[in-house]
């Protein structure tokens, strides 16, 4: 794997703390030759993502609250003042408000479920709108899923809606921006410990049921889901656009 990335240069949004999958993607991608830019998402996030993007030798680390329009021009007028162009981009940010997530789908309020959506879904397009004009050259856009966007899964409530949204979304991107040499993923990894996964109710019977009945029997770490999105944005994967890669020890395949 090594330099499998040089030269490349990438935007990683949603490292929160050391437990965050864009933190294993961040690394994976740098240990592979990239450079990098990362943002956090307030000023009571920043102390915790500095020292991750000094670690890496992160060239950028800009505010980007996706809700925040002018945070998110800000961000991509600097990647164009420093770089010029940018070869890929991580979105691996989500959020519900609680009351909504905790609910049954069908109670879910229509603040809650657009709020939901917005910070979830509509921001990888707000994103990858911003990016597009800087990938030139062809590029990659990276999102984060889960298998309860396709099947119900315990808990995850309002959420499944808004990943399948996301997922579809991402289709749609691959097939209007294929012509530009711009491929779009999104990346399904198993149940991992975040802080994001704490907001779900029963997280551990989640993480317990995935690792007896995935049929590798192992839970997915950051890293296996890094090792893939450093896969996907390299090269190699030039022919690969508009999938759902699932990285979840097999567990998707079970009925
Ligand atoms: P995390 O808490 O480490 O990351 C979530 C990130 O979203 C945080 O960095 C947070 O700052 C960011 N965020 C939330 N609202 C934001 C906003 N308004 N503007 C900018 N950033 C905002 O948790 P994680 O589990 O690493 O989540 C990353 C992605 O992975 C999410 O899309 C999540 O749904 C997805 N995912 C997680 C799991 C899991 O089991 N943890 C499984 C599959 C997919």
């Amino acid at each position: 794997m090594t330099e499998m990335l040089a030269g490349k240069r990438g935007l990683v949004t949603g490292v929160a703390n050391e437990d965050s999958i864009a933190w294993g993607c961040a690394r994976a991608f740098r240990d592979a030759g990239a450079e990098l830019a990362l943002t956090y998402q307030d000023e009571q996030a920043r102390p915790h993502v500095q020292p991750l993007a000094d670690r890496l030798g992160a060239t950028l680390l800009q505010p980007c609250d996706v809700r925040r329009e002018a945070e998110m021009d800000a961000l991509f007028e600097r990647i164009a003042e420093a770089w010029g162009r940018l070869d890929f981009l991580l979105h691996a940010i989500a959020f519900a408000p609680r009351d909504d997530l905790h609910a049954r789908v069908t109670d879910c309020s229509e603040a809650g479920f657009s709020t939901a959506m917005s910070i979830s879904c509509h921001s990888f397009m707000r994103l990858a709108r911003r990016a597009e004009p800087l990938m030139a050259d062809g590029g990659t856009l990276l999102t984060l899923t889960f298998y309860g966007s396709e099947r119900v899964v315990e808990d995850y409530n309002l959420m499944g809606p808004v990943k399948a949204a996301l997922e579809s979304s991402a289709r749609y991107m691959a097939g209007e921006l294929g012509d530009k040499g711009i491929r779009v993923h999104a990346i399904s990894p198993g149940p991992v410990r975040t802080r994001a996964a704490s907001g779900l109710q029963d997280f551990d019977a989640l993480l317990e049921h995935a690792r007896k009945r995935a049929p590798e029997h192992q839970l997915v770490g950051i890293e296996d889901v890094g090792n893939v999105a450093a896969f996907l944005v390299a090269d190699g994967a030039a022919k690969l656009t508009g999938n759902v890669v699932h990285v979840d020890a097999g567990l998707h395949v079970l009925s």
